[in-house]
């Protein structure tokens, strides 16, 4: 029998990161190769009693179908943050809710792109936004940034010379590098958009998470036309099992996100909606986010100082002001996957880079994670991916 599948199916590439978590899953191996939240981050006991809210006053209406756009309150309290936190002007109406911010980028993607239409992204770029688009089979130009966000001169070439149908990027702590744009260069950027009038993904994942430094505004906050849609989650923040992202934009888009939500899964569930509702109610959301970021930013403390004192000088790093992830810069001629066997025999493992890049080449890169070892792990796993270094630049 043969079942032909269709082209976007067939046209999924196979890649190894996953073969390498699966790996690297061994209960002795210090892994920095996930991204996951630490779990003792998540507020258990504060859900139970969200839940137990909930169920007690509004059960009918939190198991029953729902909005597609999303439950009201929590709309409302996502739109009232942003303008909080990230200097927008929104309202309720801006927002749709999401499962997660991963569906956002599958939307978007669809309401912009054709197949063979061009995206640009960073370069490097957040690989499940990368698979994410792949479904809809475009193609893509990477443009390289320089510590502060993507190079402008580069951007307006490849805006010059391509029919580029969406732009993404990750503003704040990007994942994989973990930089942050610099204010003047989300104010060139948004100039560039406006001239050249494409639509924009803004994926701010961890913005919250921030250890030190302004937080810094939204592209939304310079936006004249109406072309940047953020994406925003719970994640990072309270848990991502609730799988409760949003979509946040100009009230035409969220109109045309909505027609498709109603054709992926009707809504985000209604029953986490309102869990995370009467959780932002009763509990103090600021205080909780306070508590993650000092556990996180001791992580990445301990992490940036082992670097410094163990690893070798041939080895560059990001300093990263916030969010998960520190990028390391091999020499050119070293291969990071060949130095991950050496590290897996040592018991401990990153996730080498080439995976966040739509090109190929890019061997001499490692993505390290350090959210979900204490501190005393993290320096052990950093001295261990150090003596392979040194072994190997010796
Ligand atoms: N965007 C970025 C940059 C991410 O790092 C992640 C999670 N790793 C996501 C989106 C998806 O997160 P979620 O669907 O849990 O909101």
């Amino acid at each position: 029998m043969a079942i032909r599948f269709s082209e976007p199916v067939n046209a999924i590439k196979h890649s190894d990161t996953g073969d390498i978590l699966k790996l690297i899953a061994q209960p002795d191996m210090i892994s920095f190769a996930g991204g996951l939240p630490a779990e003792e981050s998540f507020p258990a006991e504060q859900i139970r009693k969200a839940t137990e809210l909930v169920l007690q006053s509004d059960s009918g209406k939190a198991l029953q179908y729902g909005p597609s756009l999303g439950y009201d309150p929590l709309r409302e309290s996502i739109a009232n943050r942003m303008n909080r936190m990230v200097k927008t002007n929104f309202t309720k109406d801006n927002i749709l809710i999401t499962c997660g911010s991963q569906q956002g980028l599958d939307m978007l993607c669809r309401l912009f792109c054709n197949k063979g239409d061009t995206v640009v992204v960073e370069k490097p770029s957040y690989l499940g936004a990368i698979t994410a688009f792949n479904l809809s089979q475009v193609n893509y130009v990477e443009i390289p940034g320089d510590g502060k966000g993507m190079i402008m001169s580069e951007l307006k070439k490849a805006l010059d010379t391509h029919d580029v149908r969406l732009i993404y990027i990750v503003t704040d702590f990007q994942n994989p590098t973990g930089i942050t744009w610099s204010r003047e260069r989300r104010e060139e950027f948004m100039a560039l958009v406006d001239e050249y009038e494409v639509p924009v993904i803004e994926d701010n994942p961890y913005g919250e998470l921030r250890y030190e430094g302004e937080y810094l505004p939204s592209l939304n906050s310079f936006d004249t036309k109406g072309l940047v849609c953020s994406l925003g989650t719970f994640s990072k923040t309270f848990a991502p099992g609730m799988r409760l992202g949003w979509i946040a934009a100009n009230p035409l888009f969220i109109e045309k996100c909505d027609l498709l939500k109603q054709n992926m899964d009707l809504s985000t569930a209604p029953f986490t909606q309102r869990i995370c509702a009467a959780w932002l109610e009763n509990f103090d959301f600021d205080a909780h986010v306070q508590e993650i970021k000092n556990l996180y930013k001791s992580r990445r403390d301990a992490m940036l100082s082992a670097i410094d004192e163990f690893f070798p000088k041939e080895v560059q790093h990001t300093y990263p002001e916030g969010g998960l992830f520190i990028w390391c810069t091999l020499p050119e001629y070293m291969k990071s996957r060949h130095i991950l066997q050496q590290c897996i025999e040592q018991k401990v493992a990153f996730v080498p880079g080439e995976a966040f890049f739509t090109s190929e080449g890019n061997t001499n890169f490692f993505r390290l994670n350090y959210s979900c070892n204490n501190e005393e792990v993290i320096r052990v796993g950093i001295r261990r991916i150090a003596d392979v270094l040194k072994a190997i630049l010796k």
